[in-house]
């Protein structure tokens, strides 16, 4: 694949999208038509087939009414970073059956809470947290598809495994036998510099490849990509984009809730 140009893109020429509010069940259908468009076409520039992207709709903050029309245009998995807001929405949405996925770090007291309700979780970073989760998961009787998250941006405070140390982390992972390991997951650097982006992208892929020759990596899925960078990370290789903003309107809370370094990450 032809790498784009190493050179950045100044801030300023980039201004924040603005992400309208999805209210009505048309207005989910529209956007959710606009970002598998943009998802196609992207595919189609990496010379990917585009059916082995999955879109996560990323529904953190949204309020469970909204979750309700979303549902109605046919969102029926839905990723959520903190694991309590999780954990209430699925009690209260629990009718629709939808599909939960915990995409945010997660302490190893709440192991048996994402246990418990959780469909999938993609931010597995230590081996005491797989440890508590397969335990609790023997308990309930249950297994759990699972994507261990790198902190493929070298920005100190971002969660996840250094890039080194994955290879060891994933030979570690048979040894709890109720997570099935699905692949790998990354936020990317947070900047409008589209080279520092891409080799996020780059090195998360140089590490499923190796997991791969090593057999320690199931399907070698792929997890990278949000709102603002979606299509580069189809480019480079991504198999699971989580849109959130895109899809249901522009969060009030700040990022840095969530990441706790985005804000100083520019
Ligand atoms: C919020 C969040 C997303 C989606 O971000 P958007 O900017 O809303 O697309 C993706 N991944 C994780 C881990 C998140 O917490």
């Amino acid at each position: 694949m032809t790498e784009p140009s190493a050179t950045a893109r100044s801030p300023q020429s980039s201004p924040a999208p603005s992400y309208t509010t999805a209210v009505t069940v048309d207005d989910f259908r529209r956007n959710l038509a606009a970002i598998r468009a943009r998802i196609d076409a992207a595919a189609e520039r990496a010379g990917r087939d585009t059916a082995e992207i999955r879109l996560l709709p990323v529904s953190k903050t949204v309020p469970e009414e909204r979750l309700r029309t979303a549902f109605a245009a046919g969102i029926t998995q839905m990723g959520e970073n903190k694991v309590q807001e999780a954990q209430r929405k699925s009690e209260n949405l629990a009718d629709l059956g939808i599909s939960w996925s915990v995409i945010g770090h997660l302490q190893t007291n709440k192991a048996k809470n994402v246990a418990a309700f959780a469909d999938e979780f993609q931010a597995l970073d230590s081996l005491r947290l797989a440890e508590a989760l397969d335990r609790r998961l023997q308990a309930a009787g249950r297994s759990l598809d699972v994507y261990v998250q790198v902190n493929s941006s070298g920005e100190p405070s971002k969660f996840g495994l250094e890039p080194d140390d994955v290879a060891a982390f994933l030979a570690a992972l048979p040894a709890y036998s109720s997570l099935r390991v699905r692949g790998l997951m990354t936020l990317a650097a947070h900047t409008d510099d589209a080279a520092r982006v891409r080799e996020c992208f780059r090195i998360m892929r140089r590490l499923r490849d190796a997991a791969l020759q090593a057999g320690t990596i199931g399907d070698g899925l792929l997890s990278m990509g949000m709102s603002g960078d979606f299509e580069a990370a189809i480019e480079g290789g991504s198999t699971c984009v989580r849109v959130g903003q895109a899809i249901f309107g522009a969060r009030a809370t700040p990022d840095s809730h969530y990441w706790p370094e985005s804000s100083q990450a520019k």
